[in-house]
């Protein structure tokens, strides 16, 4: 049945602000370390005291126009940095350095997976470079009831990444989201750290009815600091924008907070347009000039971004979807994968025994945080296990056993199979008094078989693997069983 509901659909573009991980920040040559004291990682630069002169971080400029590069964007050889005035605590300049109407490239696109199969492209109206503000603090212990500024953060290498807004749901929108940390982190510029702010996401949204060309009034939902919240507080907004529209009542394009405690958005501001922030072209700045010889050089060093590996995966390995997308999760897993596929490369079964393997064991202890992970084992030892699979000297139940044993160590797997005498038995001869013995010891069950009940067979073989604790080779077990009752 449909109902109101489906009779609107929601229009979302997200703005992604991505800290960038160089070593210094935007303008001046301060550090742009973590966690150092209040106040310490400043100069005038950063300060914004009179007569501090910036310069542009070149590894910034890097970082950012290879992003603009893996996402497909046309990127302009001048551009223009300006500054954006607007008056709050944290920015002691009275303005940030940002790109306005010259941004250094615009017009890429993402290709975004969809719930029900299938994919869509979303456009990516440009990325630029800006600065971030300090951090303003409540409530710090060595100052009570006081509000306090932190300026370390001030001036750190920001890239403002927008879409456009080509989303429909809030599924779609995380996709979105998954899919740009995925590129971000595999180009190393940035951790991809949603509850960290490192990377941070404002929601811009707004609903018209199906078939409508005109977009309606929109909202923007600030700070949204993790996919689960991107994910409620689309779905919310949503339906209260329709409740309102439903309502007929109108409404001034304004700025909402997400409160994941109550489960709705609240209003904190009125939006400012862009002519209330007086842009104007940064004087201390000259044009950003990008020569052509070294966008092509940044180009040409582009790793393989994690698109083209789910379709090397998908196509070359034949791993199914789900496969896919667990092994290209993150760029490190990636990497794990590939080192254990490299024992046998472009060998299918082997991709599919060494996916089934990474995903159910090793990856059920990595941790990934950031642009790092640790695993429980290396490639090195994830081979030599798969090895004694596919050479049957042990069953596929005993290589967990034996990874049991040798994770977090540097022990052989084939070692620890020798030593504890787990090779299993493929020994024909010993094999077939075992089973011989079983069918004796079950005459019930041995003439069911031979009466057309061929299940009895697992019955038979089971009886055999319990007296060997394991360690017969199955199929050789059915090869014999069969022969004999045969
Ligand atoms: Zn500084």
């Amino acid at each position: 049945m449909s109902t109101v509901r489906d009779t609107y659909e929601a229009v979302i573009g997200l703005e992604v602000h991505a800290q960038l991980l160089t070593n210094t920040k935007q303008f001046c040559g301060c550090p742009t370390s973590f966690g150092a004291e209040p106040n310490t990682n400043v100069c005038p630069v950063c300060l914004g005291l009179p007569g501090a002169l910036p310069v542009l971080n070149r590894e910034a400029v890097s970082m950012a126009v290879r992003t603009a590069l893996a996402l497909g964007c046309a990127i302009r050889h001048r551009s223009v940095f300006a500054r954006k005035n607007y008056f709050y605590p944290d920015l002691p300049k009275g303005y940030q350095i940002s790109q306005f109407d010259q941004p250094f490239s615009e017009r890429g696109a993402l290709d975004i997976p969809l719930e029900g199969g299938g994919n869509k492209w979303v456009g990516i109206t440009r990325v630029h470079l800006e600065e971030d503000a300090g951090k303003n603090l409540h409530g710090v212990a060595e100052v009570p009831g006081k509000s306090v500024i932190d300026l370390n953060r001030a001036g750190v290498p920001l890239m403002e990444i927008v879409g456009e807004p080509d989303l429909r749901g809030p599924t779609e929108a995380v996709a979105y989201l998954k899919r740009l940390r995925d590129v971000l982190v595999a180009l190393e510029v940035n951790d991809g750290n949603l509850e960290e702010g490192s990377f941070r996401c404002d929601v811009n949204i707004s609903v018209r009815k199906r078939g409508a060309a005109a977009f309606g009034t929109r909202v923007e939902i600030k700070n949204v600091n993790s996919f689960r919240h991107v994910h409620r507080a689309i779905e919310h907004e949503t339906a209260r924008l329709i409740a309102v529209a439903e309502a007929g009542e109108t409404f001034r394009q304004h700025t909402r907070q997400w409160d994941d405690e109550s489960g709705r958005t609240v209003f904190l501001r009125e939006k400012e347009g862009s002519d209330d922030y007086r842009y104007f072209p940064e004087p201390d700045l000259p044009p950003l000039i990008l020569e052509e010889a070294w966008v092509e050089s940044l180009r040409s060093g582009l790793p393989e971004l994690p698109e083209a590996r789910r379709q090397r995966f998908m196509h070359d390995l034949k791993l199914p979807p789900y496969d896919t997308e667990v092994l290209t999760g993150h760029p490190k897993i990636g990497d794990f994968f590939e080192a254990v596929l490299q024992a046998k490369p472009g060998d299918a079964a082997w991709a599919k025994r060494a996916a089934n393997f990474v995903m159910t064991e090793v990856l059920a202890e990595a941790r990934v945080h950031g642009l790092e992970a640790s695993f429980p084992a290396k490639p090195a030892q994830i081979v030599e296990l798969l090895e004694l699979v596919e050479a049957q000297t042990i069953s596929g139940k005993q290589a967990k056993e034996v990874y049991a044993a040798i994770k977090n160590t540097d022990a052989s797997p084939a070692a620890h199979v020798a030593e504890h005498g787990m090779a299993q038995v493929s020994d024909t001869a010993s094999l077939e008094a075992v089973c011989r013995a079983e069918i004796e010891g079950n005459p019930k069950q041995a003439a069911a078989y031979r009466a057309g009940n061929a299940k009895m067979i697992g019955f038979f073989v089971g009886q055999v693997m319990k007296q060997t604790k394991g360690s017969a080779n199955p199929s050789l077990v059915n090869d014999i069983l069969k022969k004999l009752l045969a």
